[in-house]
């Protein structure tokens, strides 16, 4: 091994210029110089001034660690260097720096100006962050102000929806009593007019007559007029009252084609054509609010159809009647269908533009349709045409309703107070049945304690005999189930068992108990006292307006009811105490009280609790109290329904129900 070359130490010596002048051994070996070189000559090129800087330097006093790069063994290789001077020379001592220190030294280097970088990347990305977390911070403020901005809004909206909520009810409070006012006189005026021209009170002379019959028409023409506005207004309100008439199928077409066919000019390119019903059908339904639908549907079909046709056709299938109206105009694009029923909705085109309109035609035809209990539904494509269609039930829900009302009271022929007889033994039901028969009871016979509870849903018997042996427990819990309701619990009850059951019977609320076998005179004695004497008839009327009295008294005229008035709503309570009328009609709205508190007093005296309530008015009923009165009265008729028919239907009815004899043989 060539120890010398691992050795890393050489010594030369050189005048104050750099020219060599000693140079040992292992300097000359791996410089590849000797003396009379300039050591210039063995610097990497560029070191050239370091290294006149360390002869500068090492004249004036010794230098050490001096770094040179020299070319060593024919590479560059890094020279760490000690100089100092002695007389006119300079002595260099030379130490190679090894090579892998030089690695490590220019790692570590790289690696430090690695962290230097990434130190300034890290304090970039800081500047940044904070910046970001500035603007965040702005954005936030911002953001919360916004955010009150948007509270403060939303108050004051909620405020401005809560002030047009209540101008709407004022203002529907304000029709409706305006209505009122406007109505009860105006039928007050046709009623009267219509007594003068029946001659009622004598004949009229001919000129009368005529003067009578004006009076009428002009009244019938104001009363239309505050009808119509007052639709428009129930309409939006969800309220709007029905006018039930049969027609036909065929009618409602040809008045609609007479009606519609102004809408085309002679020279339209339009033809508005009307498909033949397939089969003709009975309708019953507001007639207006129908027609007003079509209508509505026909005039937007001709409206946005430029040539073409419009074809309308109808049918009833299935108890539901269904108008179609197809058009081959604009059409509607499908983003837009849903919004058409939404008020004030126009969709954008060339030809609307062109057009006059509201954007309230199909609102107010889809409220009507549902009004009808129906719906309108729309198929459309752009360019091709539309298609509208409306389905409604032939008979209006209402209409099925008085329908039944009607035939119920038609039917009933009770002809005398009716007694409940609970029993399953067959011999003893006919005993029964052939005692109080004769006696000119109405025997309605139950066999089981359903059948009697079926009865109680319809009638209402003087008095109840109850076999309690029939079924044990669910007799015992009848009888209970009859005193807790209070529809029934003032049904006098009698018990006959074949035990002494007396107490239980007592305890549970049985008017009388007898133990079996009966006697059939008793008996008979017995329910005779039950069933209140026959009194007359008796109907009450509680209505301020003293023209409604008029009428009622006059519809009743020539009926065996005997008509009992009250002018306010505390008269009227005290009068239905002391005669206990077998009806009364109630004026929803009286001068200090409302119906819901003489109903309330009603109610709550067991003398006059059962006595059914018809509520006449002329006021427009919202909802809630439509059906907080319904659940207190008997019926709500409108003033301008009430006709004779209408009020002795009432009567019939009321009196089938309590099960009292009605004298009237077919009212009409
Ligand atoms: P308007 O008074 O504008 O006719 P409507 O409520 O009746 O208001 O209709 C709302 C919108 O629905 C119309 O403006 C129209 O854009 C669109 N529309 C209604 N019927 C038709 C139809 N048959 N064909 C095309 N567009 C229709």
């Amino acid at each position: 091994m060539d120890v010398a070359r691992l050795s890393r130490e050489f010594v030369v010596a050189c005048d104050f210029a750099g020219t060599l002048r000693f140079v040992d051994e292992r300097a000359g070996q791996r410089l590849g110089v000797g003396p009379g070189r300039a050591l210039r000559e063995l610097c990497v090129a560029g070191n050239e001034d370091k290294l006149a800087r360390l002869l500068a330097q090492a004249q004036r006093g010794p230098v050490e660690g001096w770094e040179l790069a020299l070319v060593v063994d024919g590479r560059p290789a890094t020279v760490s260097a000690a100089a100092t001077c002695e007389g006119d020379q300079l002595w260099i001592v030379g130490t190679l720096v090894p090579e892998h220190f030089v690695q490590a030294l220019t790692s570590v280097e790289t690696t430090m100006q690695e962290s230097l970088r990434l130190h300034r990347e890290v304090l970039t990305q800081k500047r940044e962050l904070q910046r970001r977390n500035d603007e965040l911070r702005r954005v936030t403020l911002e953001l919360e102000d916004s955010n009150r901005g948007l509270l403060t809004l939303h108050a004051e909206l909620t405020e401005a929806a809560r002030e047009l909520r209540r101008q709407a009810d004022i203002k529907a409070r304000v029709m409706a009593n305006l209505s009122h006012e406007f109505r009860t006189p105006l039928h007050a005026i046709l009623g009267l007019g219509q007594l003068l021209l029946e001659d009622t009170d004598g004949p009229l002379a001919s000129e009368q007559r005529k003067q009578v019959g004006f009076i009428r028409a002009a009244s019938e023409e104001l009363l239309q007029l505050v009808n119509d506005v007052l639709d428009l207004t129930r309409v939006e309100a969800g309220q709007a009252l029905m006018r039930v008439e049969r027609f036909s199928l065929a009618e409602l077409v040809a008045s609609l084609r007479g009606v519609l066919r102004p809408l085309l000019a002679p020279d339209s390119p339009v033809r508005l054509i009307w498909d033949e019903p397939a089969a003709d059908a009975l309708l019953e339904t507001d007639r207006a609010k129908l027609a007003q639908v079509v209508r509505n549907l026909v005039s937007n079909a001709l409206k946005f159809t430029e040539q073409g046709e419009v074809r309308v056709s109808a049918v009833v299938e299935d108890g539901r009647l269904r108008v179609t109206v197809r058009d081959t105009g604009i059409g509607i694009p499908a983003h837009a269908l849903a919004g058409i029923f939404e008020e004030f909705a126009q969709v954008d085109s060339p030809l609307q533009a062109r057009l006059q309109g509201s954007g309230l035609g199909l609102p107010l035809a889809r409220q009507l349709a549902e009004a009808l209990g129906g719906d309108i539904t729309v198929e459309s494509e752009p360019g091709r045409g539309s298609t509208f269609t409306v389905s409604v039930p032939r008979v209006l829900a209402e209409a099925a309703e008085l329908q039944t009302v009607e035939a119920r009271s038609r039917t009933t022929a009770i002809g005398a107070a009716s007694i409940l007889v609970v029993e399953d033994d067959r011999k003893t039901m006919l005993m029964y049945e052939k005692y109080l028969t004769f006696a000119g009871f109405h025997v309605v016979p139950a066999s089981s304690v359903e059948a009697a509870r079926a009865v109680l849903t319809s009638a209402r018997p003087v008095a109840i005999v109850l076999d309690i042996m029939l079924e044990n427990e669910t007799s015992w819990n009848f009888l209970a189930e009859l005193k807790r309701d209070p529809k029934t619990a003032d049904i006098p009850v009698l018990v006959c068992t074949v035990t002494n059951r007396e107490q239980k019977a007592r305890a549970l609320g049985a008017d009388e108990f007898w133990l079996k076998p009966i006697d059939p005179d008793r008996l008979l004695r017995k329910l005779q006292s039950l069933a209140r004497p026959p009194r007359p008839t008796r109907v009450l009327i509680i209505d301020d307006d003293e023209r409604a009295r008029y009428l009622m008294a006059r519809h009743l005229g020539d009926s065996p009811y005997e008509l009992l008035a009250a002018e306010t709503g505390a008269e009227g309570i005290e009068l239905a105490r002391a005669h206990l009328p077998q009806l009364i009609f109630l004026d929803f709205l009286l001068r200090e009280t409302t119906a819901f508190d003489v109903l309330d007093e009603l109610k709550a005296d067991p003398r006059t609790r059962a006595i059914p309530v018809v509520i006449v008015t002329s006021q427009v009923l919202d909802d809630r109290d439509r059906e907080r009165l319904l659940a207190e009265a008997e019926a709500v008729i409108s003033k301008e329904q009430l006709s004779r028919e209408l009020a002795i239907h009432r009567i019939r009815d009321a009196l089938a129900k309590v099960g009292v004899a009605d004298l009237i043989p077919g009212a009409k």
